[in-house]
């Protein structure tokens, strides 16, 4: 809590961005699942996302049953981007908690720039 600098996930791995201002938010290791459904359509569940801000909890019902939940905002832009899973109600839920749902139509996915092309330095 509290951090003020955009982080950025490393690595190889294909990364998501916000698809409003490209500022980068998870990337593919961190990917649960794709079987999710958003307002928009289909979302993805990721164990951890960074550069979002948090709403206050809210109680909503889902088809899974009653869930508290956060939305979560683009740090950048505060482009509402999901929600994150603050408590399930029911047990077979539970392993939500804590996890974040981004919704597929409202960030993109890049190449991940990481070991596999190595920098030339050139020295004299
Ligand atoms: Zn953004």
């Amino acid at each position: 809590m509290g951090r003020i600098f955009l982080e950025h996930i490393n690595g190889t791995q294909k990364l998501y961005n916000c698809a409003q201002c490209d500022t980068n938010l998870t990337n593919k290791s961190q990917l649960i699942s794709t079987r999710f459904t958003g307002s928009t359509g289909r979302a993805y569940l990721f164990k951890r996302v960074v550069n979002l801000t948090f709403s206050n909890v809210q109680d909503r019902v889902m088809l899974t049953g009653r869930h508290m939940v956060r939305d979560v905002m683009c740090k950048n832009c505060k482009t509402k981007l999901g929600w994150m899973y603050e408590l399930a109600v029911e047990e077979s839920q539970r392993y939500k908690e804590g996890r974040i749902i981004l919704e597929h139509a409202l960030i993109t996915e890049s190449e991940g720039m990481g070991e596999l092309r190595p920098r030339n330095y050139e020295e004299n």
